[in-house]
C-alpha cells in the first residue's frame, strides 16, 4: 500500500509534532510516523518527568528560605506523592492524549518504525511486521531525536544501568545512587534523587560541571549539589561496574582505586543520534551520523529540496524549545518552497532557525538554578568578537534579598563592544530560569546598551540585577 502526503514526518516528538502542525496549518497535508509514544522523549522520559521530580524540592526550599514561612514547613518531601505527581504529568507513558491531539489537528498518525527508502519515500514497519510505504510530494522531515550514550566502563551493559529513561520513570527511590557525568542531565537528576532521599555520589571526569557554560554556572551548581549532600568527585572516572545477583547491590570501581557500593548507577554522559536504522544509506547519507542542516533545516550534502531534519538529530541545539523553533522555521520553508517562493537561509526570517547560532536559551533546574542565553565570553572571543564581560552578585539586589533570605546568585553579561549590544548572559540563583527570557529578548533584538538602559526593572524585583549589570558596565 502506498499513500502520498505533501510532508512525511518521521518521529513524533516535540520537533515532529510542531512541523506537522505548522505544515498542515499552511495548507499542506502531513503524516506523522511514530515508533514509540507521540510526544517523544521530552514528554515521558526527559524534560517533563525530570522537572516534575525537581519542582517539589525547589518549592520546599523556597518556603524554607523565607523566615515566617519556614516555621510552617516542618516535614520532608513525600516521595510517593512526588512520584505520583510526576505520573500525572507523564500519564505513565500513555500517549493517547497527544495522539488524539494530532488526529484532531488533521494529521494522520502511522504507528511503526520509519525508514527512508530512497528519495521522498518512507517505509513504515508496523508492530505486526507489515510494511506501508509513504510517499512525500514535497518533503520528508526526520525528527527521530537521540538516545543515551553509555560510557566506556567494563560491565556497564550487564548491570541494568539507569539512563535518563529509568531515572525519570522509576517507581522507587534508590537508597544509594552513583551518577556518572557532569552535564545538565547528570546535575538535574542528582539533585532530584538526592532531594527524594537517595545518597548520591556524582563522578565527574573533568574538573568542573557544565563545562560548556560560563564557569560561574558550574561553580554555583557544584556548591548547590554539595550543599544538598551530594558527594561530588571531580577528576574521577568509573572503570568497572558489577551487580551482585543475590543482593542486587552494585559495585563501582574508579580509576583512583576506590570502590563504591550503591543500588543503582545512572549514566548521563551524552547522547547519540537515533539514525542507525533510518535508511540514510538509501539516499547516500551515513547511518548513525548526525544530520547537519542549513538554517531552513534542510539536510546539507544532498541534492534537491526534499529532506529536512529538526530537533536533537541535527545537533544544533538539543532542547525541546529549540526543536519546536526549528520545526516552525522548517515548516515555513517547506510551505514557501511549495508555493514557488525562494526560502533562502539567513536573516531573521520566519523560515530561518537563525537563533540556533546566536540566542539559544537554556535552564538547569538544579538548586540554585542556572540559565544562559547566547555566547559565553570564551565562545564570543573564539568567534572573533571584541567583547567585554561584566559580572554582579545578585545577592546584593534588594528584590533578591526580599525574595529569599540569603538569596545567592550570580549574573554575567557579555557585551559585543563593536556593536554595543549584549551577545550573552548567564544567571544563577532562584528564578534564573524565569529571568533569562529578558536576556533572550535583548540578545535577539540586538538592543543597544544605550537603549537598554531605558528598560527600567520594577522595584523591588530580582530583575533589578539588570540595572546593576549596566552600572557595572559603566552606564
Ligand atoms: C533527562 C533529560 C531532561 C531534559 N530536560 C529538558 C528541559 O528541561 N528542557 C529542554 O528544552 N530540553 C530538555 N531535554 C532535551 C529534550 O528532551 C530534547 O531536546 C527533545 O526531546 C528533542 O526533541 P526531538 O523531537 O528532537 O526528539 P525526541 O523527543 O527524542 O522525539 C523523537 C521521537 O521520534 C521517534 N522515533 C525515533 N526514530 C523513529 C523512527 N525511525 N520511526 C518512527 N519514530 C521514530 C521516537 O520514538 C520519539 O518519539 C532533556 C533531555 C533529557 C535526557
Amino acid at each position: 500500500m502506498e499513500d502520498a502526503y505533501d510532508v512525511v514526518v518521521v518521529g513524533g516528538g516535540p520537533g515532529g509534532e510542531v512541523v506537522a502542525d505548522r505544515t498542515v496549518r499552511a495548507g499542506l497535508t502531513a503524516v506523522v510516523v511514530e515508533a514509540g509514544a507521540v510526544g517523544g522523549e521530552c514528554s515521558y522520559r526527559a524534560c517533563v518527568p525530570s522537572k516534575a521530580l525537581l519542582r517539589p524540592g525547589a518549592a520546599l526550599e523556597a518556603a524554607r528560605s523565607v523566615d515566617g514561612a519556614r516555621q510552617a514547613v516542618t516535614g520532608t518531601l513525600d516521595a510517593a506523592a512526588v512520584l505520583a505527581r510526576r505520573d500525572r504529568f507523564t500519564a505513565r507513558g500513555d500517549d493517547s492524549g497527544q495522539a488524539d491531539w494530532l488526529t484532531g489537528a488533521g494529521i494522520p498518525l502511522v504507528r511503526g518504525h520509519g525508514r527512508l527508502a530512497g528519495a521522498r519515500r518512507v517505509d513504515v514497519t508496523g508492530a505486526d511486521g507489515t510494511v506501508r510505504t509513504l510517499r512525500a510530494r514535497r518533503a520528508v522531515v526526520l525528527s527521530p531525536g537521540t538516545e543515551p550514550a553509555l560510557p566506556q566502563v567494563e560491565g556497564i551493559d550487564r548491570i541494568g544501568v539507569w539512563t535518563n529513561r529509568q531515572a525519570t520513570t522509576a517507581d522507587a527511590v534508590p537508597g544509594r545512587l552513583v551518577v556518572i557525568g557532569g552535564g545538565v542531565v547528570a546535575c538535574e537528576l542528582a539533585t532530584a534523587w538526592r532531594s527524594l532521599g537517595s545518597a548520591v555520589t556524582q563522578l565527574v571526569r573533568g574538573r568542573a560541571l557544565l563545562t560548556d557554560w560560563e564557569p560561574c554556572a558550574g561553580e554555583e551548581v557544584a556548591r548547590g549539589l554539595t550543599g544538598l549532600g551530594v558527594t561530588l568527585r571531580f577528576g574521577v572516572s568509573a572503570t568497572r561496574v558489577a551487580r551482585d545477583e543475590a543482593t542486587g547491590a552494585v559495585t563501582v570501581e574508579t580509576d583512583d582505586g576506590t570502590v563504591l557500593a550503591c543500588d543503582e548507577v545512572l549514566a548521563a554522559v551524552g547522547r547519540r543520534p537515533r539514525t542507525a536504522d533510518l535508511g540514510l544509506d538509501t539516499v547516500g547519507l551515513t547511518a548513525g551520523d548526525w544530520l547537519p542542516v542549513d538554517d531552513t533545516c534542510r539536510v546539507t550534502g544532498l541534492d534537491g529540496d526534499w529532506l529536512y531534519a529538526v530537533g536533537d538529530v541535527n545537533h544544533r541545539a538539543p532542547l525541546t524549545h529549540m526543536a519546536k523553533y526549528q520545526a516552525r522555521a522548517c515548516a515555513a520553508a517547506i510551505a514557501e518552497r511549495a508555493a514557488g517562493r525562494p526560502a533562502d537561509p539567513g536573516g531573521w526570517r520566519a523560515w530561518s532557525a537563525r537563533a540556533d547560532h546566536a540566542a539559544v536559551p537554556q535552564a538547569v533546574f538544579t538548586r540554585p538554578e542556572a540559565a544562559s542565553v547566547g555566547l559565553t565570553e570564551r565562545a564570543a572571543r573564539a568567534a572573533g568578537l571584541t567583547v567585554r564581560a561584566v559580572e554582579y552578585r545578585t545577592d546584593d539586589v534588594a528584590g533578591a534579598a526580599l525574595h529569599a533570605d540569603g538569596y545567592r546568585g550570580h549574573a554575567k553579561l557579555v557585551v559585543d563592544e563593536t556593536r554595543g549590544v549584549v551577545v550573552g548572559c548567564t544567571l544563577t540563583g532562584p528564578m534564573a530560569s524565569e529571568l533569562i527570557h529578558t536576556a533572550t529578548v535583548a540578545v535577539v533584538g540586538e538592543v543597544p546598551l544605550e537603549r537598554l538602559r531605558h528598560a527600567v526593572p520594577a522595584f523591588p524585583t530580582v530583575s533589578e540585577v539588570w540595572l546593576r549589570l549596566l552600572e557595572a558596565y559603566g552606564l
